[in-house]
Order: structure tokens, then sequence, then C-alpha cells
């Protein structure tokens, strides 16, 4: 595996990795996981002949307020993961590399799938997500791009960048990798103390149970209201738990038995995101 920190080490080595087409990109923030991992096989089953991941923890998508000083880095263990992967090509700019002196450039998507949840949580997130992924984009010359399903509305807004753009990308969703007691994997788990990661999957147990009941015919803003309730009642701090169109996130109508549940929790200072389909087969 080749390891490239500038952008003219970084397109010489695409270069020789063969056509636009099957050159896949797995943006990442490092502090891989089984779900990154996931990410390279499913480029690698999609027809990708070469896969190139990127490993930037983005300071244009974390706010002030924001973990980015405490977001976990593991360089060594990532690459090591990498390459046990398949890997090709291991993308690590530093930020000078990605945004050098007089950057002035941002690429913001207006409206929906921006708007509301993650967008209304995290002011400037998706305009530093856009932007950072237009840039890897374009730095790479990938033809495929991987993202996971874990993170709904971002997928959903890369997509749409990408698409406006006219960037020659095909963005392909990958399913979200979970532990075996269902918390969906996360970087930020790691910050999860035994109290609370034991506590954690009550939230994919309680969405799973939500869109049992919706998928049955309940309305679901009373079962989601009660979800997030006896959630809150377990310790959690709901930031927002709903049923939303999947492409736009637009809440759905309140007749709606099926869509995209989205959540947002914050458990013992960490904060969960987690979605499902409703009904739950229908990925
Ligand atoms: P991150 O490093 O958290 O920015 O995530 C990098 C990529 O990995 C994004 O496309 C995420 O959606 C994806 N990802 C993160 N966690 C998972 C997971 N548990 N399953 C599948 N993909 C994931």
């Amino acid at each position: 595996m080749r390891i490239a920190r500038d952008l003219a080490t970084l397109r010489a080595a695409t270069a020789r990795l063969g056509p636009r087409e099957t050159l896949a990109v797995v943006p990442t923030m490092g502090a891989l996981h089984a779900g990154h991992v996931s990410l390279i096989q499913a480029a690698r089953q999609a027809g990708a002949t070469a896969v190139v991941a990127s490993i930037f923890v983005n300071p244009l998508q974390f706010a002030a307020n924001e973990d980015l000083a405490r977001y976990p880095r593991d360089e060594t263990g990532d690459l090591a993961a990498l390459q046990a992967a398949g890997c090709d090509l291991a993308w690590l700019p530093t930020p000078a590399a990605m945004y050098p002196p007089g950057h002035a450039t941002g690429i913001e998507v207006v409206g929906p799938p921006t708007e509301g949840w993650e967008g209304d949580a995290r002011p400037g997130h998706f305009r530093g997500v856009a932007t950072v992924c237009a840039k890897l984009f374009l730095q790479t010359g990938a033809g495929m791009a991987m993202f996971g399903e874990k993170d709904w509305q971002q997928l959903q807004v890369v997509t749409r960048m990408a698409a406006d753009l006219d960037i020659p990308v095909r963005v392909i969703p990958c399913p979200t990798v979970r532990e075996a007691d269902g918390l969906a994997m996360s970087s930020r788990n790691r910050f999860l103390g035994p109290e609370a990661r034991a506590k954690a999957p009550a939230l994919i147990a309680a969405m799973r149970a939500a869109a049992a009941r919706i998928a049955a015919g309940e309305a679901h803003a009373a079962v989601l209201a009660d979800a997030a309730a006896a959630l809150t009642g377990q310790g959690f701090g709901m930031d927002y738990l709903a049923l939303v169109e999947p492409a736009t996130l637009q809440p759905a109508p309140p007749s709606a038995r099926r869509g995209r549940m989205v959540a947002a929790a914050r458990l013992a200072g960490v904060r969960l995101l987690d979605n499902i389909p409703v009904p739950e087969s229908n990925t």
C-alpha cells in the first residue's frame, strides 16, 4: 500500500491505479473500525480494481464547540487496518495540504437534504463535509465513492452535491455495520464508559420496535414520541427521533408507514447517531 501526504504524490500514485471508472475512494476521518473496512470490501464487490482511502479529520466540519481536538486519532493502527483490508493507496493530507493558506472556497448544499436534523444540530457541518468530499473526489479522480448509510443525511448531501456539480463519481451507499448487540459502529463509541456502552444498544432496540409498530399501521408521531420518552427515561438526551423522506430528509407526512427513521441521542457525553429503513426489511 502506498501512502500519500501531499497532492503531487497523490496524483502520481492515482495515475498508476488504472481507469477512473474502477477507482474507488473511501473517505474517512480515521480511528478505523469494521464499518470503515466494510467500505473497502464493498468497493471491491462493486467492481473497483483499486481503492484509495483517505484519512483526514476535517476541521471544516467541526463547529467551535465540538470535539475536533478530542477526535480519536490512531495513524499506525489505521494504516495497518487499511493494509490488511487490501487498500491500494492511503491519502493522509495534512490540514495545510487540504486547505493551503488563502483557501477560500466552500461548497454548500442549500435546502433539502441539509435542512433539519444534523443540519440544525451542527451548523456549518454539511458545508464542511460537502467541501472536503468535493475536494477528495477531484483530488483522487475516483469514479466510485463509498459512503456508509450509518451517516444517512451525509450520504444524501454528498450524493446531491456530486450530482449538482457534475462530478463524474458514483456515490455508493453501504450498509451500517453493527456490534453484536446492535449498536452501530462509530469511532466515538470508544468514549463510552462500561455503563454507557451497556446502555447504548437500547437506542437501536427502541428504533426497531418503533419501526415494527409504524409498519403495522400505528401513527409514527405517537410511536416515536413514546420511544423518545422511554429513551429519555433511560438517560438518553434525545436530539431527534423522526421518520423522514429518505432522499430529502423532509419529515414524513402523518399517515406515512414507510421512510427512513433517523435518530441522534447523547449518552454520557457521546453523541450516538443511527437510522434504519421503515419497514426494516426495506433495505
Ligand atoms: P467517519 O470516519 O466516521 O467520518 O466515517 C467515514 C465513512 O465510514 C462514512 O462514509 C461513514 O458513513 C462510514 N461509516 C462509519 N461508521 C460506519 C458503520 N458502522 N457502518 C458502515 N459505514 C460506516
